[in-house]
């Protein structure tokens, strides 16, 4: 049974008024109740404006003069007054929706729109390519704004336009979907754990539509779709991680980009830390899985840097990172070639290898790949006291490396989470937070005095409650940025602003205007303080807060709003701030 588009266009329009994150389950779940098997993962990808998970490459996206065409031939309405209009509204699906109803007086609407329509449409605008590639996105554009009502056309421009902005994350879904198919909300978990293993949000869905709960439970690992990263705790010093994994593995921290890489036959993919499909970047990745990884089928990670093969030393960050490009790929690989330094093993031979121990894994890997050019090991010990943690911490340092990732020997590979299986330690400064916190910009201050001139003053930040699957504020950041930075941020923010606080964010300061969780940046910071003006970590007087917090880098496209520090990590940072503080009492 076909579900109406006009059903679900009328569920955008209440999630994009609500600011309660318990009333988005709500209004999410009924919108699912009413899908089959057969569409309920078009339903999902269309609440995240997508036609396909984000590792398939599939992206939808056209550009606002498309858009502006099609309203236009859809409406008979002359492109000068498409853009009159949208100079007035701020908003083509606004414009669309103006114009459409302005239409609808005349027109009998004999074939209404269904989500599967929308859906297929869209899906050949995002794989159409090649020439005649825009005529045909525009037709099909066309041709859905021909049948939609007004508040349809709304959402069918907003939609490709990446302006859909209804601030639903992916555990919103899941735990959506677990209460309108189980009627428990707690069902959330078993999803979430089908999810890590293949980052594929309409599959799930679909899944539990079509097997219910039993086929959730039995879910598993195929190759070809990228599982979701393990994370890494962070300590402050070797004793603290001592104290946690007692005898553990240490291994050289090193800084490039991570990568996931399946092995099927001659077929070989590689995955982001984001889980997007990198596999065309890097093609000696792919000869050097070809040659030198054993096996007819497997899942490996590793981090991969570029390597000056010259001198035998690693290329700076910056360097590796200029390999994640689209075009000049060829000539990249050979000026600045890549090694991959293989950290773990997931899967081998039609076997799940996550829930067996590190120590396990480990010896697989060892066993499957011919060290050589491209793939080699990652660089570990095996430590049992502080002090040769410590020695192995500070050898890496000293040869330029990050630090270290100390892993606990019995704990399986999981999945999608920040667990004290893996505990990082980095080079640190005295005096400041040995770590960098990710935040997710919330909102903007306009600016006062010499910054007036810029639009912006300073912007909001929260980190991330994964319990709750809300944002949380924990500093206002006015420093670090250059002139350029202001202006760009302006810009970009105006792009997702909104008019009210966004449903999954909890803040007791309001700022000048909020905009869509969407942002990601990286913030230093002094020291983690108590204040009763930001809400992470609220105990009912005073959440956490970060003093003198500045902003490093930009905006991170590794991250999503979900993948930001979690107030759980905040308040670690705290402890382990004040067990510094402690220490450094005691040695005076
Ligand atoms: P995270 O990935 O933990 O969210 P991040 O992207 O800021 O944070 P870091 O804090 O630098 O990254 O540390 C974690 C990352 O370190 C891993 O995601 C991985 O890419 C990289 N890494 C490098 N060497 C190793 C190793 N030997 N074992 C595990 N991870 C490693």
């Amino acid at each position: 049974m076909a579900y109406p588009f006009e059903r679900l266009a009328s569920g955008f329009r209440q999630l994009e008024a609500t600011s309660s994150r318990l009333e988005m389950i709500n209004i999410l779940a009924k919108i699912f109740s009413e899908a089959t098997a057969e569409n309920v993962h078009m339903i999902v990808y269309l609440l995240q404006g997508r036609v396909a998970a984000p590792y398939t490459g599939i992206e939808l996206g056209i550009g606002e003069k498309l858009a502006m065409r099609a309203i236009s031939q859809a409406y008979g309405a002359d492109l000068s007054e498409v853009e009159a209009l949208y100079k007035e509204l701020g908003d083509l699906g606004l414009v669309a929706e103006r114009l459409c109803s302005g239409k609808k007086q005349m027109t009998l609407f004999s074939q209404p729109l269904t989500v599967e329509r929308v859906y297929n449409n869209f899906y050949r605008i995002a794989t159409a390519s090649g020439s005649g590639s825009q005529d045909l996105k525009l037709r099909l554009l066309v041709d859905l704004l021909n049948d939609a009502k007004p508040l349809e056309a709304r959402y069918i421009v907003r939609i490709p336009l990446g302006k859909l902005r209804l601030g639903v994350g992916d555990a919103t879904i899941l735990e959506a979907l677990a209460l309108a198919k189980t009627g428990n909300r707690d069902f959330r978990e078993k999803l979430e754990r089908a999810y890590n293993l293949c980052s594929d949000l309409g599959y799930v869905a679909r899944r539990l539509f079509e097997g219910g709960p039993e086929a959730i439970e039995n879910f598993k690992i195929v190759v070809g779709i990228p599982i979701r990263p393990a994370l890494a705790q962070r300590a402050q010093s070797a004793e603290e991680i001592i104290a946690r994994l007692g005898t553990c593995a240490a291994e050289a921290k090193y800084d490039g980009f991570r990568c996931q890489i399946h092995k099927k036959g001659n077929k070989v993919w590689i995955f982001s830390r984001r889980l997007e499909n990198m596999t065309d970047m890097f093609p000696e990745l792919i000869e050097g899985t070809l040659k030198q990884f054993d096996a007819e089928e497997a899942i490996f990670e590793g981090e991969a840097i570029a390597y000056n093969e010259e001198t035998g030393e690693f290329y700076p960050f910056q360097v590796t990172i200029q390999r994640k490009r689209k075009y000049g790929i060829k000539e990249a690989s050979e000026e600045y070639p890549l090694r991959l330094f293989a950290f773990d093993i997931m899967y081998l031979n039609g076997e799940d290898l996550t829930g067996k121990p590190y120590e396990e894994r480990r010896k697989i890997l060892e066993d499957r790949i011919k060290r050589g050019d491209v793939l080699d090991l990652s660089e570990r010990v095996i430590v049992s006291t502080a002090k040769e943690l410590e020695d192995f911490f500070e050898s890496c340092v000293e040869r330029g490396l990050e630090g270290i990732v100390a892993k606990d020997l019995k704990a399986p590979y999981i999945a999608g989470a920040r667990k004290w299986a893996w505990i990082k330690l980095k080079r640190s400064y005295r005096g400041e937070l040995s770590d960098t916190l990710d935040v997710v910009i919330v909102g903007y201050y306009k600016g006062r005095g010499k910054r007036s001139q810029f639009g912006l003053g300073g912007i909001l930040v929260a980190v991330y409650d994964k319990k709750e699957d809300l944002f949380k504020t924990i500093a206002k950041v006015g420093s670090g940025f250059t002139e350029e930075q202001l202006r760009e941020m302006k810009k970009l923010l105006d792009e997702i602003a909104l008019p009210h606080k966004p449903a999954r964010v909890v803040s007791k300061i309001e700022p000048d205007v909020w905009v869509e969780p969407k942002y990601v940046i990286t913030v230093a910071a002094d020291e983690i303080t108590r204040s009763p003006n930001h809400t992470a970590g609220w105990d009912g007087e005073r959440g956490y807060a970060l003093r003198f917090p500045r902003i490093v880098g930009w905006i991170r496209s590794d991250k999503g709003p979900e993948d930001a520090t979690t107030v759980d990590e905040v308040i670690e940072m705290y402890k382990s701030q004040k067990r510094v503080e402690v220490r450094e009492g005691e040695e005076q």
